[in-house]
C-alpha cells in the first residue's frame, strides 16, 4: 500500500492508472503538469511517483531534474521512447525505474514494488523536501516561489521567477532563446523583445545591469546563461 502521485496529462491513461492503483489499495493523487507534480510534491508526501515524460509544461527530463532538486522519492518514468540512451540519460538524472508506453497495469505494479522495496530498505521516505537552487548568492526555491539574494529575499514577478528558476536549474548553460520562450512563455514563437524585456527587470532586481553582469549573462544571438559571479 503506497501512497502514489500520477503525473500523466492523457486524461484516459489517467484515469485508467488511477483506478488500477486504487484497486490495488494505493492511495492516488494525480496531475496533469510538471508544476502542480512539484507542488503536490511539496506539500503531500509520497512513497512513489509515476512521471510521464511527454507533459506539456516542462520537458520530461527538465521535470524529472527539478523533482531530483527538491526530493528524493523514487520516481518511476513512463515514457514512449523506447530508446536506449534515452532511458541511460534518464536513469542518469535520477530516475528509479521506467517504463515503456504502453505499459501494463501488471507491468507497472512490478516495477512499482520493486522500487518501494529498495526505497524502503534505504529508509528514504519520501518526506517533505527541502532542496532549492544555489548559483553563487542565489537560492531559488521552486516550490515555495522564493528567491534570495545574498539572504535578502527578492521580490520576483510570476515570469521573473519562472524565468530565474529556470536559469538556475541549470547553472552555466547556455539556454537558447528559443527554448526559453517555449519552456518560460510556452510559446513556439515569440519575439525576442519579451525575453529582453523581461532579462532586464529581472537584471534590475539582481541589482546588476547588462553591460555590467554578474549573475545573467547574455550571449548575442545565442542565448542567456545564469551562473556565479567570477
Ligand atoms: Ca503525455
Amino acid at each position: 500500500m503506497a501512497r502514489v502521485l500520477v503525473v500523466e496529462d492523457d486524461q484516459f491513461v489517467r484515469s485508467a492508472l488511477i483506478r488500477h492503483l486504487s484497486d490495488a489499495a494505493h492511495t492516488v493523487r494525480s496531475v496533469g503538469t510538471a508544476l502542480e507534480a512539484l507542488r503536490e510534491v511539496a506539500q503531500v508526501g509520497f512513497d512513489v511517483v509515476v512521471l510521464d515524460l511527454g507533459l506539456p509544461d516542462l520537458d520530461g527530463r527538465e521535470a524529472l531534474k527539478m523533482l531530483r532538486g527538491i526530493t528524493d522519492v523514487p520516481v518511476i518514468v513512463a515514457t514512449a521512447r523506447d530508446d536506449e540512451a534515452e532511458i541511460v540519460r534518464l536513469l542518469n538524472d535520477g530516475a528509479d525505474d521506467y517504463l515503456t508506453k504502453p505499459f501494463s497495469v501488471a507491468h507497472l505494479s512490478a516495477r512499482m514494488a520493486a522500487v518501494l522495496r529498495r526505497a524502503r530498505a534505504q529508509g528514504s521516505s519520501g518526506g517533505p523536501p527541502s532542496r532549492a537552487l544555489r548559483v553563487g548568492g542565489l537560492t531559488v526555491d521552486p516550490l515555495r516561489r522564493t528567491a534570495e539574494l545574498d539572504g535578502r529575499p527578492l521580490d520576483l514577478t510570476r515570469r521573473e521567477f519562472d524565468l530565474l528558476a529556470f536559469l538556475a536549474g541549470r547553472p552555466g548553460v547556455v539556454v537558447p532563446r528559443r527554448e526559453l520562450l517555449a519552456e518560460v512563455w510556452q510559446q513556439a514563437y515569440g519575439d525576442d523583445q519579451t525575453i529582453d524585456v523581461h532579462l532586464s527587470w529581472l537584471r534590475r532586481k539582481l541589482g546588476e545591469t547588462a553591460a555590467h553582469p554578474r549573475y545573467l549573462h547574455t550571449l548575442r544571438g545565442v542565448g542567456v546563461k545564469l551562473e556565479p559571479p567570477q
